[in-house]
């Protein structure tokens, strides 16, 4: 992604890191290279202060896993932060099928949004 539109799409980061915690457990250094493949350009000063972030709202619950000699912080979306996803994806799909159906009817103008923000 062009790093002019990261502010712009940052919002999405949180959300797709609570998917990936709803289905498995997952760790800062494989959410950043997920959100990579998917065209995010995260550090880990951003990733791990993120988890954290989350974790302290209550959507993340945090573990240590031994992973050879090493240990590694892996997280888990609690029951809120499952809760939160299921709000999420209500708003994803409401504005995914706004923003395609724009995309098709070119003539589509603002007074075709009939969702008050
Ligand atoms: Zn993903």
């Amino acid at each position: 992604m062009n790093p002019k539109y990261y502010d712009l799409y940052s919002g999405l980061v949180r959300p797709h890191v609570l998917h990936h915690a709803s289905r498995e457990p997952v760790f800062g250094l494989g959410m950043i290279q997920e959100l990579n493949r998917h065209g995010y350009k995260l550090g880990p000063g951003t990733m791990y202060p993120l988890l954290q972030g989350m974790e302290k709202r209550g959507w993340l619950k945090s573990s240590k896993q031994k992973v050879s000699q090493r240990s590694r912080r892996v997280y888990v979306a609690t029951h809120a932060g499952r809760q939160a996803l299921k709000t999420g994806q209500e708003r994803v799909r409401e504005l995914f099928e706004e923003i395609t159906a724009d995309a098709v009817t070119s003539n589509a103008s603002l007074n075709g949004c009939r969702h008050i923000m």
